[in-house]
């Protein structure tokens, strides 16, 4: 059976918010420390710009063939998850569906290599002169499949699902710098100069201040409670996910504390051997189960119920 085939084929690109948590992902995984997205058109035309160990002029042109991932090696590996990509399809697949140029390289080449290529075909491929890392332009996502271009919802509602998708990377990864522009106007930047400035610069001074720092991550005392669910941020080996049985155990934790109505802020990194999760549940990767789903749900809900417990004494 070829690793292929076992992995579950789906639409990797459901909307510009999924797309840009692919190519994000690709940026994190190649060690960059700075990244950069401009983003216009309701999503569809997006920039993004790293300061990773950037690509060959041979493995520019494969990255956008299907399967042609550097992460897989065997069937085992799909499931020792350390990586954020394993399926080799996020870029084909948004290749397919666009106008792309790339252009990309390493520290120890000379001068980078620019691709262009549309709906996946590359049409041109040429030396550059440009900066250690890679830029990813995608432009009119979904411009050959109108079918899928309706499925767009209108531009506030894309707008609000990348900026989400933005901070929750930034969030997961405090030591590396994010900006996010959309339609020239910054919305968010975090300098990668660790969590607890993250957090101050995604969220403000009085949440940081409200904050409560614990062995699995940090929680908001009851003067920031949210009445949605939002405000808990959930990342399982760096990688966001959502997941019933964490909310469960935050909710449960805080106990007869909260108001009716009212979600706590915050936010749990959990470190979970990854032969114990399955995180293919779903193509996007944000859903998670658990093998051992009522060991994950006492180890948070204890450590919360700790951790709030000390505020009384
Ligand atoms: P996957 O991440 O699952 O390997 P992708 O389609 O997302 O598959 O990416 C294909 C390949 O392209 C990656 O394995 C990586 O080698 C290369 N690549 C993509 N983006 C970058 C980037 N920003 N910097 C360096 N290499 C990249
Ligand atoms: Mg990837």
């Amino acid at each position: 059976e070829s690793v292929s085939n076992i992995i579950a084929a789906g639409e990797v690109v459901e909307n510009p918010a999924s797309m840009i948590k692919e190519i994000l992902e690709n940026s994190l995984d190649a060690k960059s420390t700075n990244i950069r997205i401009q983003v216009k058109n309701s999503g569809r035309d997006v920039t993004i710009s790293d300061n990773g160990v950037g690509m060959s002029k041979d493995d520019l042109l494969l990255c956008i063939e299907r399967h042609a991932t550097s992460k897989i090696f065997n069937k085992e590996d799909i499931f020792n998850l350390y990586t954020y990509g394993f399926r080799g399809e996020a870029l084909a697949s948004i290749a397919s569906v666009s106008k792309m140029r790339i252009t990309s390289k390493r520290e120890s080449d000379e001068l980078g290599t620019e691709i262009k290529a549309l709906a996946g075909k590359v049409t041109k491929v040429s030396p550059v002169s440009v900066n250690e890392g890679t830029e990813i332009e995608i432009k009119e996502l979904f411009y050959n499949t109108p079918a899928r271009l309706k499925f767009l919802r209108k531009k506030s509602t894309e707008y609000g699902k990348i900026k989400e998708t933005v901070l929750k990377e930034s969030l997961a990864n405090p030591n590396v710098g994010f900006s996010l522009e959309i339609d020239g106007r910054e919305l968010l930047k975090t300098s990668g100069k660790g969590i607890q400035n993250t957090i101050l610069e995604l969220f403000g001074r009085n949440v940081l201040k409200n904050l409560k720092e614990f062995p699995l991550g940090f929680l908001g005392n009851l003067e920031i409670t949210r009445s949605s669910k939002d405000y808990m941020h959930t990342y399982v080996n760096g990688r966001y996910v959502k997941s019933q049985i964490l909310e469960k155990a935050i909710i449960d934790g805080y106990y007869t504390k909260l108001t009716k109505g009212r979600y706590p802020f915050a936010i749990i990194f959990l470190e979970i051997d990854p032969k114990e999760i399955d995180v293919n549940v779903h193509p996007s990767k944000k859903i998670v189960k658990f093998s051992e789903s009522s060991f994950v749900y006492n180890q948070v809900f204890s450590e919360i119920e700790k951790a709030i417990g000390e505020d009384e004494d």
